[in-house]
């Protein structure tokens, strides 16, 4: 599994860093920072998935 981040599409919202602290920090202004790049751990996987599916700006993608 890997994860991208969109940071142009990014609002700020902090829902990834809510659901998957493990997988994404947040800035002073509270836009995502990625702390895994490409290729994701199992484990933490599941939750990058329900961080993708929660960002309602699209700025997270999984890829298998
Ligand atoms: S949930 Fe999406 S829009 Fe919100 S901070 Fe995370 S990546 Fe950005």
């Amino acid at each position: 599994m890997k994860i991208t981040y969109d940071r142009e599409a990014c609002q700020g919202h902090n829902r990834c860093y809510m659901l998957a602290s493990e997988l994404f920090d947040t800035d002073d202004e509270g836009y995502a920072i990625p702390l895994i790049e490409g290729k994701v751990p199992a484990e933490p996987g599941e939750k990058a998935r329900l961080a993708a599916d929660n960002c309602s700006e699209f700025a997270i993608a999984i890829a298998e």
